[in-house]
């Protein structure tokens, strides 16, 4: 009799167990979130990938009809209940997400981005030479500021991207990384903001996602420069390009060539600069594409 509710004693506990842990979920390394809901519900959305990390993307998946808001500003999902958000490279703040079911079920996930260590790096005693650029150069890089924040600034209802993530647009040793930063004579510059891939000049830059081509044009810092619009905010930007295949306006397929590697632009050397926005946050695409195999000079299998 005694071993019998020792028994039921511990199914009772395994039986709560179970369903506590049921509503535990681990949103980024080291950091869970439990729901403390009633038997029988589920969670109102279902993350699909991504962490509150820096530079990182989460992809979650929701009922139609479902309305969302993060920090109180309305997050629109795909028609298959796809929904997305960033974080950038400093962000430190928690975030809000606030999950409003069509049954009238109200949920928030609270959650606070991890921190990442950059690669900074210090010189010291550089010559301090005073170089300003003419006006009109200045006129210039003003102006394709103002252009690239206006092709980014696009929204649209594509969908690929957040359901079946990015691919790499080439393949190659990645010779710059997301956040690395340099501190010149004590002064900061802006932290890079996207990945280098080093690769042969010539080769074929492809599209990682579906999209539409929103700016393709030669501009001061970043030469022949590619933004392709992926849909609910997300967007990818490719630099130095030689050749840029497809104008603006044109809708690409995840795999179609978009451009061709190059120098151009203020650049060192052939390369593709990739970066990956959401809103105005810079996102690190290597989080998003998934690790390259390092350093391998074979041409990826399309
Ligand atoms: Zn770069």
């Amino acid at each position: 009799m005694r071993n019998y509710v020792s028994f039921k004693i511990i199914q009772i506990i395994l039986f709560f167990a179970k369903h506590i842990a049921y509503s535990c979920r681990i949103i980024s390394t080291g950091f869970a979130i439990c729901f403390f809901l009633p038997f029988g519900e589920t969670d109102a959305a279902e993350k699909i990938r991504g962490q509150a990390l820096q530079g990182d993307l989460m992809v979650f998946k929701t009922d139609a009809g479902t309305q969302l808001s993060l920090d109180g500003t309305p997050l629109l999902t795909t028609p298959t209940g796809y929904f997305a958000f960033g974080f950038h490279r400093d962000d430190s703040m928690a975030v809000s997400l606030d999950i409003l079911s069509p049954d009238g079920r109200r949920q928030q996930i609270v959650l606070t981005p991890k921190s990442r260590l950059y690669n900074i790096q210090r010189i010291d005693n550089l010559p301090s030479t005073m170089v300003t650029p003419p006006q009109e150069v200045l006129d210039r890089i003003r102006r394709d500021a103002r252009d690239v924040k206006a092709a980014r600034a696009i929204f649209s209802e594509q969908e690929d991207a957040l359901v079946n993530n990015f691919d790499w647009p080439i393949w190659g040793r990645i010779s710059g990384t997301y956040g690395s930063q340099r501190i010149l004579n004590g002064q900061p510059r802006q932290p890079h903001y996207g990945i280098d891939i080093a690769a042969a000049p010539g080769l074929a830059v492809r599209a990682p996602a579906d999209g539409k081509i929103v700016m393709a044009k030669d501009l001061y810092f970043t030469g022949g420069t590619i933004i392709i619009d992926h849909g609910y905010h997300l967007n990818s930007t490719y630099s130095h390009l030689a050749k840029m295949i497809t104008p603006v306006g044109t809708d690409v397929k995840r795999g179609d060539i978009i451009g061709t590697v190059g120098s151009t632009g203020r650049s060192t050397g052939p390369h593709l600069d990739w970066r990956i926005n959401w809103k105005n946050k810079r996102l690190d695409p290597l989080l998003l594409a998934g690790p390259l195999l390092p350093a391998l000079p074979i041409p990826r299998p399309f």
